[in-house]
């Protein structure tokens, strides 16, 4: 099946009204960084409000197709074929021979749609539109036609060329990535923030992630798998900054100075804390975490009013009001599931107590956090000069 360029259909981008250009630059973008990893040449182009990415050469359709789902910002991609301008009678075989490559003994119900571009076209829309449905039928005996509710949108667009489509695939919706900021993304090995991530960048947000891990506590497979769903949000939101921060020490003297009923709760104060500096040194607008509301005693309203409190950056908590089982539905659909559950210890579950505090107060837990006066802020201080970066792509 060879089609020669896709369509790309946005909806949401389409109503920001004088900002459409920017969006749709940035769609542009998206696509062609995209596009550059995969062979072959690829020509991404806007012309009269709308995206085409143009196929000249040899390529990998189904390998193209799955990576244009990806895109935030996109809605329907729809694979043309684009056949040159020889006439209607010819413009009739053309169409015939499309059925036939993509709809092979259609018997369904169908309608044409004829859009001339190119005005200078001699042929009425509705004209064309009628000519071809006719040849259709002709070809297809047990297809018809239906213009109120048609199965099957056959589009023909009259350019210089013209182009032939009827198919829609779903496109990943959402906004183009690089249009709205970036965040900082608290990125563990679980299953909750990677889905969090994935869904802060279709909003339009590039992502920065930190990973604290705590060696020789957790292992460097434990890191190898935070590096792995790094990469599969990338497939997303493009290339991230992953930080990795050494935790032990700061968790170490945590353990050691305060209760360990409140060992959770301070040391995501902590991991906010560093996770803000991080942030403000590479322009991150807000932090990202996979928290949901009563998922785990640090969920708590009064945990994560808590833990908030340490933060000056808005803290996005799109999971916020997810089931696990809803949250696990997404995982799976963008491949970090699998990953997720591999069996590798989290920082945060070594040092945790039987019964972690479920209401903390603000004051209780500053209290305890006095004890780490003049021991704690070097430490932070080492982690985050030691942070170790990676660029995932
Ligand atoms: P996840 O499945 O994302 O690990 P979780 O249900 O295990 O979440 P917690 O361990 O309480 O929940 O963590 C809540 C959030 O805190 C995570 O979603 C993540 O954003 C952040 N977080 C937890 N541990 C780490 C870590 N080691 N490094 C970076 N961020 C972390
Ligand atoms: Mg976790």
């Amino acid at each position: 099946m060879i089609f020669h360029a896709f369509l790309i259909k946005y909806a949401e981008i389409a109503l920001k009204g004088k900002n459409r250009y920017v969006f749709e630059d940035a769609l542009v973008k998206q696509i062609r960084t995209a596009l550059s990893r995969l062979e072959g040449e690829f020509d991404v182009v806007k012309e009269q409000g709308r995206i085409y990415v143009y196929c000249p050469g040899e390529y990998d359709y189904e390998e193209t197709v799955e990576i244009l789902t990806r895109i935030f910002g996109i809605v329907y991609i729809c694979p043309v074929m684009i056949f040159e301008e020889h006439g209607l009678p010819q413009l009739c075989t053309d169409v015939v021979n499309y059925m036939k490559a993509v709809h092979p003994d259609y018997d369904g119900s169908f309608k044409v749609w004829t859009r001339r571009a190119d005005k200078s076209y001699p042929i009425g829309s509705m004209e064309v539109s009628a000519e071809i449905g006719g040849a259709v039928l002709e070809a297809f005996p047990q297809a018809r036609v239906d213009v109120h509710h048609p199965e099957l949108n056959l589009s023909v667009e009259i350019r210089s060329r013209i182009y032939v489509y009827s198919r829609d695939i779903r496109g990943a919706g959402g906004m183009p990535v690089g249009t709205n900021g970036k965040a900082m993304l608290l990125l563990s090995g679980g299953i909750d923030s990677p889905v969090a991530g994935y869904m802060i960048a279709k909003r339009g947000v590039r992502l920065d992630a930190v990973y604290f891990h705590a060696p020789p506590y957790t292992s460097e497979r434990a890191k190898q798998k935070v590096v792995d769903l790094a990469e599969q949000v990338a497939k997303y939101s493009g290339p991230i900054q992953l930080h990795v921060v050494n935790f032990t020490d700061i968790q170490m003297a945590i353990y050691e100075k305060c209760p360990h009923d409140e060992l959770t709760i301070i040391m995501r104060r902590y991991m906010m804390i560093i996770a803000e500096a991080l942030a403000g040194k590479s322009h991150c607008l807000g932090l990202v975490t996979g928290e949901s509301l009563g998922q785990v005693a640090s969920q708590t309203i009064q945990s994560l009013a808590v833990t908030n409190a340490v933060c000056t950056l808005p803290v996005f908590r799109p999971l916020i009001g997810f089931d696990k089982q809803e949250i696990v539905e997404v995982a799976k659909r963008i491949g970090t599931f699998e990953t997720s559950i591999l069996p590798f210890e989290d920082c945060c579950t070594i040092f945790v107590a039987k019964h972690p505090v479920t209401k903390p107060l603000l004051h209780v837990i500053e209290k305890s956090e006095r004890k780490l006066d003049g021991v704690i802020e070097p430490l932070v201080q080492k982690a985050l000069e030691e942070t170790e970066t990676l660029v995932i792509r």
